[in-house]
């Protein structure tokens, strides 16, 4: 889909850009030039370790061989179509933020084919895969947008969006109040906001879960140079409540089906024996169900 003229602004200066021969700021000169088919619509000051995402979260194989998208092996598309889904029914135009490979706004589209569908990520590679992805299961192209977006800063005018959902993303923001904050700001009146597929703990423990359980996804974030933070229940009420989004509804995700590993399933064993008024003393999968009034 070519995105309409009225619909973007300049990542730089929020000014509403020009279509001219490309894409064009004309308050700051800014010239946005497509790569293949995407346009990069970044802020020209983008933190390094957000570029550093460029590489984190695909497989350029997957271009030519999409059934390899591990998202398809782990079921995480069933968890999607559960809690995702049914949110996004009736939704005129729906964005999905850090998209990875695309097989969430893949499932969206396939669900609700006259949705129009906008899949952005920070990183141009996964939205090459995510492109190829729909051109492999032969998308209506002409409903979807891939721009390469950065949540703190996004290329979108006020109030556009019906409905956005980020899976297991707004941690890799560098303030996630800020873009929750742009969320809030490109979304309409009533849409809603699903933050799905992230985790909470108490103050004691995140220590231990940063420095020991989840000690490996510590040291490849640091290696890469990405951002990977862990919040507590409380930091996480803090988030929302400074982000304008006051009407928030934190599930806690006990859903032992669906998930991958050993660890996991052994952790979702204990923690599906605490009752939920004690979990914030522990830790858990989360999910925030938010709209805009
Ligand atoms: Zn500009």
């Amino acid at each position: 889909m070519k995105i309409p003229n009225n619909e973007l602004i300049c990542p730089d200066c929020y000014k509403s850009l020009n279509i001219t021969n490309n894409l064009f700021c004309k308050y700051c000169n800014r010239r946005f030039i497509p790569i293949g088919e995407i346009y990069p619509l970044l802020p020209s000051n983008l933190e390094e370790s957000k570029l550093a995402e460029n590489d984190a979260h695909v497989d350029m194989e997957w271009i030519k061989k999409p059934w390899k998208i591990p998202a398809f092996k782990y079921l995480d598309c069933l968890h999607h179509e559960e809690d995702i889904i049914p949110l996004l029914k009736s939704k005129e135009r729906i964005l999905e933020i850090g998209s990875s490979c695309g097989w969430a706004s893949l499932n969206t589209k396939l669900c609700y084919p006259d949705s129009k569908i906008y899949v952005s990520d920070i990183s141009l590679n996964s939205l090459f895969v995510s492109l190829s992805l729909f051109k492999y299961f032969k998308m209506d192209m002409e409903t979807s947008a891939f721009p390469q977006a950065d949540m703190e800063n996004l290329p979108f005018c006020d109030n556009l969006f019906n409905a956005v959902y980020l899976w297991s993303t707004i941690h890799h923001a560098v303030d996630p109040i800020k873009a929750l904050k742009e969320i809030n700001r490109v979304v309409k009146k009533d849409a809603v906001l699903i933050v799905h597929g992230e985790s909470a703990f108490s103050k004691p423990l995140k220590y231990i879960v940063e420095n020991i359980y989840f000690r490996s996804e510590k040291k490849r974030a640091k290696q890469l140079g990405i951002n990977e933070k862990k919040f507590t229940f409380k930091e996480w009420k803090e988030i929302f409540q400074k982000s304008n989004f006051h009407d928030f509804e934190m599930i806690h995700d006990r859903d032992l089906k669906f998930v991958k590993t050993f660890k996991q399933k052994l952790s979702y064993k204990i923690i599906n024996h605490i009752p939920d008024n004690f979990i914030d003393k522990i830790g858990c999968a989360i999910h925030f169900i938010a709209r805009k009034h």
